[in-house]
């Protein structure tokens, strides 16, 4: 057909092979058009977004921000405790993993196994449940080094804690098993309670024997640990079962997440009980809880008084001991 008959049959111009090129040109020109709208919608977009911006006085690191928090916040919101983690348990105890460092404390007989490895995996456990309940932890250590006792009860002391416990493993020759707790000799209510409850709490996850709460220094009522003697508010040291005996150390291995969440239960049950926080955890009193135990004295190295008036003396009250204890009966198995 020529063009002729094609101008007569179709009443246009054929398109000729050459032509198609400039379809080619026309795609290009509408690609073009397309990226440059684009641009333009996107000028416009972030001009709107800045005046918006300016006008709610926000900025770009708020705007960024929002929706991050929200993101984090719908991940918590899954979680089963949510609520329980979000609350603040109003009250701080201080966890000491006893020993560290150059000091290994008790071992085994093959001297395989120490006992400041053993006080420091259980206290990160304690540590992580107690912080997830919402309750404020100082730890004496938090890795394998080693702190002097008298730093100790200072860490313990200068942080107001409201409750002090310290982690050992006993030893003694392999036919000795069981777990029990320490308390000062004055035998005050207050850390009687605590080392109660907490004997209590990891008897019932199962031990090999209750070895129960204890007054003084093993072999020797007349002394205190030093850890109980030098720290102000209530204070027990418990003995995780003999690292000397095989099944002690079959139960800590086995126990020692349940051991931990049991001690954590405890602790806060402790400070409830005591009157520090109300069930909701919120803080009762408006100064550090205080142990009725004869209260040392960093600076002269003794006992403020022979009779343990408070050195809290003069911001609680001279009758600190009728005013901090409950007078219950306390359980000591
Ligand atoms: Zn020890």
């Amino acid at each position: 057909m020529t063009d002729e008959e094609f101008r007569e049959k179709y009443g246009r111009d054929p398109v000729k092979p050459g032509q198609h090129t400039k379809v080619k040109v026309y795609w290009d020109r509408i690609i073009i058009a397309i990226i440059l709208l684009a641009l333009l919608i996107f000028g416009v977009v972030k001009i709107i977004s800045a005046i918006a911006g300016a006008f709610s006085g926000g900025g770009e690191s708020s705007s960024k921000a929002e929706p991050a928090a929200a993101a984090a916040k719908s991940d918590s919101s899954s979680e089963e405790n949510d609520s329980k983690e979000a609350d603040k348990m109003q009250f701080t105890v201080c966890i000491d993993p006893g020993h560290g460092g150059d000091d290994g404390g008790a071992q085994n007989e093959e001297a395989t196994r120490f006992e400041k490895d053993d006080n420091l995996a259980l206290a990160l456990v304690i540590r992580d449940e107690l912080t997830a309940m919402g309750v404020n932890v100082v730890m004496t250590r938090d890795s394998d080094v080693f702190v002097e006792l008298d730093d100790i009860c200072k860490i313990a002391n200068d942080a107001n804690a409201d409750l002090f416990v310290s982690l050992h493993r006993n030893s003694a020759s392999a036919h000795f098993y069981g777990f029990e707790v320490w308390v000062n000799n004055h035998e005050p209510k207050a850390d009687t309670q605590l080392a109660a409850n907490i004997l209590s709490a990891i008897d019932r996850v199962g031990i090999s024997d209750n070895r129960n709460v204890n007054y003084g220094y093993i072999g020797d009522s007349q002394t205190n640990y030093q850890v109980n003697r030098q720290t102000h508010m209530p204070s027990c040291l418990v003995e995780m079962g003999f690292i000397t005996n095989d099944e002690d150390n079959r139960l800590f291995d086995q126990n020692r997440d349940s051991y931990a969440v049991a001690i954590a239960e405890a602790v806060v049950k402790t400070a409830e009980e005591l009157g520090i926080i109300d069930e909701n955890g919120t803080r009762l009193i408006d100064h550090p809880y205080l142990s009725t135990k004869p209260q040392w004295d960093e600076k002269t190295q003794t006992y403020l008084t022979e009779d343990g008036v408070s050195v809290y003396a003069d911001f609680i009250d001279p009758n600190a001991e009728d005013k901090n204890v409950k007078r219950e009966d306390v359980k000591t198995q």
